[in-house]
């Protein structure tokens, strides 16, 4: 593989006349998600764009992004992915930070990506839903040669700590995570339907949906903004059988009204990843849907899947499962030494999913990887079985007088309540204990408890020095572009004392 983009060629080779994307109403066969891609790379080249320069993409779930996507892979240059989201001064970070030459926006998406492309002095430009209309050039129809280490996509992620950097990851990266997920954790075919809820410009949406959609000719239903009535109403229509998202996806459906009445009953196969998925929402959805959900894990770095309870071995809910194929994983202490079975430690990765490093940050590359191993900051312990089970990650730790606590420990036990909907467990700064621990829980729909009910009900079920002390009933939780919860942001919001 010399090139990622060379999946689509070949796709639309073997699956021409098959769906490859689709929004509501609007249908791409794989021949023409080609066409105009192999029209978006013409007129790249056109513009000027090299292979190896860096093209951003700010867009929603709209068929236009697997078009640009692929159209500037095949032209050869890394492409940059934004969350559409973000204000002109952020996306004016990115270009500077990446050293852009273009960048696309869509025309739904305001004046952030002309402004901050005005600012930067680079071409700014703004594409319909649907793709780009007016294109110059010649059709470059077969992908630019790359190598496997030229990077294909440069993903910002704000790893650790810091600012965002760019984590590059090569076509190999890519290709192989792609590839191996579709081969031994989705067994997709082209006649799956895979449904396009996560945000595209994450890498969990990024291979997981789309690039593991384009391998095999499958097709992918775009949701543009996840929303828990809009995808029990897409799954019955498009007879999704692949349905992947983060935890508050699962939970906002299972909880939805029309949950009730909502026919599942397409889905072959559930995953889950890039938050702790809690059990009692995991069990909940499979009860209601007859359906099996899978968790695994992973991070941008790491293309991004690392583990996952796979299909073939025992599942264990709870557990992140097992290393993927191409992919070794270890616990280590802070020396770097593997510690024993059940013991926490840091979780460190090496494989070919692992990223080449930061763009353009060797200090940071640096202090991520060691000999070779990346370095998570994600603490878990692992079984006899070599099952690894997520603690929680290395920065959320509260240390209550002395005392260790994992805010998921204690988020696993609030879930537990009937009437929690969502919660969010962190620390408060205390003069005595240096941090005491409180929770931020939203309710279902309907459903009724008082903090003081939350707090005795926790009490009854954890180690004292875990329980949170102080409780706010929220409406919502703040969450991520991906839809994970931002304990961050939580820390950040106005309460009662
Ligand atoms: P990102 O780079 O945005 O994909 O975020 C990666 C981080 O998500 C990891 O470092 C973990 O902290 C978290 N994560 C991913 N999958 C899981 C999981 N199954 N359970 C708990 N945390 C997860």
């Amino acid at each position: 593989m010399t090139n990622l983009a060379a999946n689509l060629v070949a796709s639309a080779q073997r699956h021409g006349d098959r769906p490859a994307v689709r929004l509501d109403e609007h249908v791409l066969s794989y021949a023409q998600l080609h066409a105009s891609a192999a029209a978006v790379a013409g007129d790249l080249r056109e513009r000027g764009i090299s292979p190896g320069d860096r093209v951003g993409l700010v867009l929603p779930n709209v068929p236009a992004f697997p078009i640009l996507f692929y159209g500037a892979l095949l032209a050869g240059a890394t492409v940059v992915p934004m969350n559409p989201l973000l204000k002109a001064r952020e996306v004016e970070f990115y270009l500077r930070d990446s050293q852009m030459s273009l960048v696309y926006g869509w025309d739904g998406g305001g004046d952030a990506v002309p402004d901050a492309a005005a600012e930067v002095g680079i071409p700014g430009v703004v594409v319909g839903a649907l793709g780009p209309n007016e294109l110059g050039g010649t059709p470059i129809t077969e992908p630019v040669e790359r190598t496997d280490s030229d990077t294909a996509v440069l993903l910002y992620t704000s790893g650790t700590t810091g600012k965002p950097k760019g984590a590059e990851l090569t076509h190999h990266n890519l290709a192989s995570n792609a590839k191996m997920a579709v081969e031994t954790l989705f067994e997709l075919t082209p006649d799956d339907v895979v449904m396009g809820c996560l945000p595209l410009f994450h890498v969990f949406g990024l291979t997981c949906a789309l690039n593991t959609s384009v391998l095999v000719g499958a097709c992918l239903t775009l949701l543009p903004r996840f929303d828990p009535a809009k995808a029990l109403q897409i799954v019955p229509r498009d007879e999704v059988t692949i349905f992947e998202g983060v935890p508050t996806m699962y939970a906002a459906m299972l909880n939805h009204p029309d949950a009730g009445t909502a026919d599942m009953s397409s889905l072959r196969t559930c995953a889950t990843g890039g938050s702790a998925m809690p059990v009692e929402v995991l069990r909940g959805f499979e009860s209601k849907f007859d359906c099996h959900v899978l968790e695994g894990y992973g991070l941008s770095e790491t293309s991004p899947v690392a583990s996952f309870n796979q299909p073939g071995y025992e599942r264990k809910p709870g557990s992140i499962g097992l290393p993927v194929r191409g992919c070794e994983m270890k616990v280590v202490d802070l020396d770097g030494n593997e510690v024993g079975l059940d013991e926490p430690g840091e979780i460190v990765i090496r494989g070919e999913n692992v990223m080449k490093g930061y763009w353009g940050r060797p200090d940071a590359t640096a202090e991520a990887i060691k000999d070779g191993w990346f370095h998570t900051g994600d603490i878990a312990t692992k079984d006899s079985d070599g099952y690894y089970f997520i603690v929680d990650r290395k920065k959320d730790l509260i240390i209550r007088g002395g005392y260790n606590v994992y805010p998921r420990e204690v988020e696993e036990v609030l879930y537990e309540h009937p009437a929690v909907a969502e919660a969010a467990v962190i620390g408060v700064k205390h003069a005595d204990l240096g941090e005491e621990i409180g929770a931020a829980v939203s309710l279902k729909p309907g459903q009724d408890a008082t903090e003081d009910e939350l707090r005795e009900f926790v009490k009854a079920r954890i180690a004292a020095y875990k329980y949170p002390r102080e409780i706010w009933l929220v409406p919502e939780l703040p969450k991520g572009p991906t839809g994970k919860i931002l304990r961050r942001e939580v820390k950040e919001m106005p309460r009662e004392a």
